[in-house]
Formats: structure tokens, C-alpha cells, sequence
């Protein structure tokens, strides 16, 4: 019987809310190891190697619940080693603009409150309302970003008629809701003046990744500023631009972790 010196390394779990945020990474995949799909909880899980590391691909679909139920999944059937997320979000730091990345290094659910019978956005019976990103991952992501937007970031900006985007890193927010008024964005400014952009899922993420000590991690690139304009901003970039960061940043990032995987 052959056996294996070396146990095959286990998948990277890649999420994304909606299709477009995926980029080119199930045609990678296709062109590359090929995929085999299984559908669970009405979600196609991909599995194959795509740029050099074993991944499972799939959509979480948007917000909190449909995000923790998936990154659930992904670490109960599929066993991930850590789960990436890329997608799109809106901007609330002040130096935060269309078309900039952030990577996250800590999230947090803003719409967490069972005051009084907790502080403010904690987790209740969790104790805390903060999940850290693991900082290998984050770096590895902030590192991918830096080198796509030195690489091909001129380029983007002028087709979105943007400033050369930059990479931020620090605290994501997360609600079940499309934040799109200059109120309700300015609302979650001066409760969390520190936030850099607010999403629907990260957080969720993180704290099911915090419960069973599964490393993971979160970019978004902006698409919005979370005020009037945020639902058409967002539209027209989900169409116009998010695949092509999506793409340029994961191959990037999964060519390293893949590289990393292999040698452990
Ligand atoms: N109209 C879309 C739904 C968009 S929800 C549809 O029908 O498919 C917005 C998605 O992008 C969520 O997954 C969220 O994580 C992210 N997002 C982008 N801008 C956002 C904002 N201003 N507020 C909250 N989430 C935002």
C-alpha cells in the first residue's frame, strides 16, 4: 500500500457574498486542477487547486446568519485550515475613498446590542464584541493588495475615474443592513469613529472562525461611501469593477499561501 509521506494539505476556504466578488477564481480553477462541486444547504461548495493552493469556493450569500452558516459549513464538512473572504463594502473612514482596499485587521457586528443586559455591541455570553483577523493572513492579504495596486491599480482608477487606490488596515463593521445615508453612515461614525468600512458578513465570519479557533481573514475593496449615492455606487461597481480586484488580488495572495501550504 502506497502511503503518503506527507498528509495532503488541507483546503483554504475562499467566501464571497455574490458572484461578481469571486472574480476569475472558479475559471482558474476549471482551467487549472478542475472542480468537483457538492451542494449543501442550498450552497455549491468548489473544490479543486486554484494558483498553486487547495481552496473550497463558495457564496455565502449576504448578510450575518447566511455568512456564519456558511463558514460553518466549510469547517465542518470540508475541514478548511482558514477561511478568506473578499468582497465589497462601503467606505466610513474618512480617508477612505471608492475604489481603496481595506483589509481587516479586527471586525465588529454594529448592530450587536443587548444593552443593557450587555455593553454594546459584545457578543452576548461570548465577552467580547472584537475578532481579530489572524495577522499572518492579514498581512498575507495586505502584502497581495499593495502589490495588485502597484501593478495594476493606475489602470483601474482610470477606468473608474477614481484617485489611485490605497490600502487600509483596521476595523470592518458588520450589520444586517445596506447602509446608504449620510445620517446612518455618519450615525456609525461617531459610535465607532475608528471604523473603515462597513459590510454585511465579516464579522460573522470571524466570530464563528473565533469559536473554533480557525484563522481567518477579510478584504473589501470599496465600492460606496454608505451614503445617498451608496446603491448605485455600489451597483455600478459590483458590475464594473469588483471582479477585477477580486481576480487580481486572490491570485496574488493564493499563490503565496499556496507556496506556504506546500512546504509545511
Ligand atoms: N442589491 C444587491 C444586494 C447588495 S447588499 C443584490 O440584490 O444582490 C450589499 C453587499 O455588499 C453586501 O454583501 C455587503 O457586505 C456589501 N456592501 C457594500 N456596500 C455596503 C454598504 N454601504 N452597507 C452595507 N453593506 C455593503
Amino acid at each position: 500500500m502506497n502511503v503518503p509521506s506527507v498528509a495532503p494539505a488541507r483546503p483554504l476556504g475562499v467566501l464571497a457574498a455574490l458572484p461578481e466578488e469571486l472574480g476569475d477564481l472558479l475559471a482558474a480553477m476549471r482551467a487549472g486542477s478542475g472542480v468537483v462541486t457538492h451542494t449543501l444547504g442550498r450552497r455549491d461548495y468548489h473544490v479543486g487547486t486554484v494558483h498553486g493552493a487547495p481552496c473550497v469556493v463558495t457564496l455565502a450569500r449576504i448578510g450575518k446568519v447566511a455568512a456564519a452558516a456558511t463558514a460553518s459549513a466549510l469547517i465542518h464538512a470540508f475541514d478548511v485550515d482558514a477561511i478568506v473572504f473578499t468582497g465589497v463594502a462601503g467606505g466610513v473612514g474618512p480617508d477612505v475613498r471608492i475604489g481603496d482596499v481595506v483589509v481587516g485587521d479586527t471586525l465588529l457586528q454594529h448592530d450587536m446590542n443587548a444593552s443593557p443586559l450587555f455593553p454594546c455591541f459584545e457578543i452576548p455570553l461570548l465577552g467580547r464584541a472584537r475578532f481579530d483577523a489572524d495577522a499572518m493572513l492579514a498581512a498575507a492579504l495586505a502584502d497581495a493588495c499593495e502589490r495588485f495596486i502597484a501593478e495594476e491599480g493606475a489602470a483601474l482608477a482610470a477606468r473608474f475615474n477614481t484617485a489611485t487606490p490605497r490600502v487600509h488596515r483596521g476595523l470592518v463593521i458588520s450589520g444586517d443592513q445596506f447602509v446608504a445615508s449620510a445620517q446612518a453612515v455618519g450615525a456609525l461614525r461617531s459610535l465607532l469613529p475608528e471604523a473603515l468600512a462597513v459590510e454585511m458578513e465579516g464579522a460573522a465570519i470571524a466570530q464563528v472562525c473565533h469559536e473554533y479557533d480557525v484563522p481567518c481573514a477579510v478584504v473589501r475593496t470599496i465600492s460606496d461611501t454608505a451614503d445617498e449615492h451608496a446603491s448605485a455606487s455600489f451597483e455600478s461597481f459590483l458590475a464594473e469593477l469588483a471582479g477585477s480586484y477580486s481576480t487580481g488580488i486572490l491570485k496574488r495572495f493564493l499563490a503565496g499561501y499556496g507556496r506556504a501550504s506546500g512546504s509545511r
